[in-house]
């Protein structure tokens, strides 16, 4: 006769109101469940043997349900100006990649959140991959929680941005739980909002939901007119049309000292003109936002190329005269394609 065991249940993939259910099977007080996660969140456990506040008996218990299936160790490509491009494997074989990225005394952390993506950017490396599937919450969280194992001791990750693999509106519910975790300072990492940021290609409808997270919100425009964003961001235009996307911008609730981010990647001779940046200039006019202008990076294949120095100091001057803050992003971690635009499955 052979004995069927229950598989374990994974405690990394379970949300508050999960956990708080295990620990009332258990028939334990209801703290514990704040205590698993902050054995999980703040202090990182892989086993379940290192929750030193939970008696051996009450540890035995919980093995006897449960372990703690965390991302197995990366595969980490260093570049040569000290980014660091993580290459993660799920449980079902898929890999996913994330990017740590220096500078100064900060440090962002780029966090995937879909395998492969919905839409199909032209300039995006991850975009021709298609859609394979979404993350998990814990899939998502879990690349933090790798990154900051990896860490020096003194070192911190200052800010996180979801800009990744993958368009996170598409995965909004596990994105949700995801920065819930991220966030909450009771139990989970404790991350402050304003330092989280989530990018989504125009899902307009879609925006509001980040408003309600709380934490700050970046569009990709990438064009100047409807028909420009039709050939470069053709399954997002057709869903979101450029003036429908503007006009969410415009209702969005910002809260007081914060401000919209508008990311516009610059491809030579497609959308790098004056023209473009005039243009660009009229269509944010009235909404409080920022501008980060991110010059191409090229990968194999791509029709396109990066502007000339001349063109991105020209389209930032013509911004900044219409009183825009505009920010041009370096590349950072090219040699391990790890710069924007450039993640999906190349090592
Ligand atoms: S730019 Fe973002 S939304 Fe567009 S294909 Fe790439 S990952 Fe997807």
């Amino acid at each position: 006769m052979s004995i069927v065991t229950a598989p374990l249940t994974n405690l990394v993939a379970l949300n508050f109101e999960n956990m708080a259910s295990l620990v009332a099977r258990l028939g334990w007080p209801a703290y514990r469940t704040t205590q698993i996660l902050q054995w999980i969140y703040q202090h990182g456990v892989h086993d379940i043997d290192q929750m030193s506040n939970l008696s051996l008996i009450d540890r035995e218990a919980l093995r006897s349900l449960a372990d703690i299936g965390r991302l197995q160790s990366p595969h980490i490509l260093k570049s040569v100006d000290g980014t660091q491009k993580f290459l993660l494997s799920l449980e079902d074989g898929l890999t996913i990649e994330s990017v740590l990225i220096p500078e100064g005394r900060r440090l962002t952390q780029c966090v995937s959140t879909q395998v492969g993506c919905t839409l199909d950017c032209g300039f995006c490396l991850t975009g021709h991959m298609g859609l394979t599937r979404n993350l998990k919450a814990h899939e998502i969280v879990d690349q933090v929680l790798t990154a900051r194992d990896v860490l020096e001791p003194d070192g911190r990750i200052t800010s996180l941005v979801f800009m990744g693999m993958g368009e996170p509106l598409a995965n909004l519910d596990e994105v949700s739980d995801a920065v819930i975790r991220l966030t909450n300072a009771d139990w989970g990492m404790g991350f402050p909002k304003k330092r989280l940021t989530i990018s989504t290609a125009g899902f307009s409808q879609r925006l509001h939901a980040i408003a309600d997270l709380g934490v700050n919100l970046a569009v990709s425009l990438n064009a100047s007119t409807a028909e420009q964003r039709d050939r470069l961001m053709p399954t997002m235009n057709r869903l979101h049309p450029l003036p429908e996307l503007l006009a969410a911008c415009r209702a969005y609730p910002l809260p007081p000292h914060r401000r919209l981010t508008f990311e516009y990647v610059l491809l030579g001779g497609e959308n790098d003109s004056p023209q473009d940046a005039k243009r660009v200039g009229q269509l944010l006019q009235g909404i409080r936002c920022k501008i980060n202008l991110l010059p191409f990076n090229a990968f194999p294949n791509s029709p396109f190329r990066r502007p000339t120095e001349t063109a991105i100091t020209a389209f930032q001057t013509i911004l900044r005269q219409k009183g825009y803050d505009v920010f041009v992003r370096k590349s950072r971690g090219p040699d391990v394609f790890g710069a924007c635009g450039q993640l999906g499955n190349v090592s």
